[in-house]
């Protein structure tokens, strides 16, 4: 990704693409004082673009770290973005660290806090799984407590052990990875929140230990819509064998079926791709 045409977003600034580099004492690097956002661009809007920018702003104020940009300047920053790369249609990742500089131990309080905006095409995360049901191993890693990291933050240091999971999973020819909370709840994916149904009725995790996904908000406001019930609450792993359909939201994934958990099979029902299609509909609305 690193070694090609176009333009990223730096510090308040659009520099070439190959340019777009940091120095290799950066506290984020080391430390893993970054967070993050994935958003997606529809026919030239950024699908809840204040959320993610709002997001990005609260993630570092989880990390004690205060952007030195506003939610209105990360608008900016990110249309500026897109536009200097043509695209209408895109993956946004907005990015923001601790900087090298002063200090190069882990407290950096007078590191700069630096921030990227970068934009490319990105189809389907899933690939064909999209359409026929992904298969996702159970990874081993556990989701940690909010009382061991700050799980409400869409932070780099979260995704060390999703990088793990996903590794694992892709060489047993899965998609994805369905992780377990600290407690033995089923939790989310490596980069999407997980949904079930069972009686016509939607059972979805309590995002106290997950990342409560600006999509799975999205969705579940659609299911409420449409006066089906959605139970937000801890599930068992017992519960699995019970459940007929199953799908992931991510603003990558999007509305993903899922086929498969570990030996555990779902219908790609009806339901299941009427919200599909629904979100497909709402976010190019
Ligand atoms: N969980 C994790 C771990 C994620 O990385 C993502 C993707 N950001 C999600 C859930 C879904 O979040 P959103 O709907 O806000 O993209």
């Amino acid at each position: 990704y690193d070694d090609r045409d176009g333009k990223i977003w730096m510090d308040g600034t659009l520099v070439e693409w190959r340019e777009a580099k940091v120095h290799v004492l950066t506290h984020a690097l080391h430390y893993a004082s970054s967070v993050f956002e994935g958003e997606r661009c529809y026919n030239g809007r950024i699908f809840k673009s204040a959320e993610h920018s709002e997001r990005l702003r609260t993630s570092a104020e989880l990390l004690d770290m205060t952007l030195p940009w506003t939610v209105e300047q990360i608008e900016e920053a990110k249309y500026a973005t897109l536009k200097a790369n043509g695209l209408t249609d895109a993956y946004v990742r907005a990015l923001a660290w601790r900087g090298a500089g002063e200090d190069m131990g882990v407290a950096s309080a007078r590191n700069p806090i630096r921030m990227a905006v970068a934009v490319w095409s990105w189809g389907n995360y899933y690939g064909d799984a999209k359409f026929k049901g992904a298969k996702l191993d159970i990874s081993k890693w556990k989701r940690p407590s909010p009382e061991t990291i700050p799980s409400a933050a869409k932070a780099s240091g979260l995704y060390m052990i999703c990088t793990m999971s996903k590794h694992a999973a892709e060489a047993k020819g899965c998609s994805d990875a369905m992780m377990f909370d600290y407690r033995g709840y089923v939790a989310e994916a490596t980069g999407a929140n997980i949904f079930f149904v069972k009686d016509g009725e939607v059972h979805t995790p309590l995002p106290d230990a997950i990342l409560n996904g600006i999509t799975r908000q999205t969705v579940i406001g659609m299911l409420r819509d449409k006066g089906i019930k959605v139970h937000e609450r801890y599930i068992e792993a017992s519960e699995l064998e019970g459940f007929e359909q199953c799908w992931l939201t991510g603003t990558a994934a999007e509305v993903t079926p899922v086929g498969q958990i570990g030996d555990y099979s779902f219908e790609v029902g009806a339901l299941t791709r009427e919200i599909a299609t629904d979100y497909e509909k709402l976010v190019r609305s």
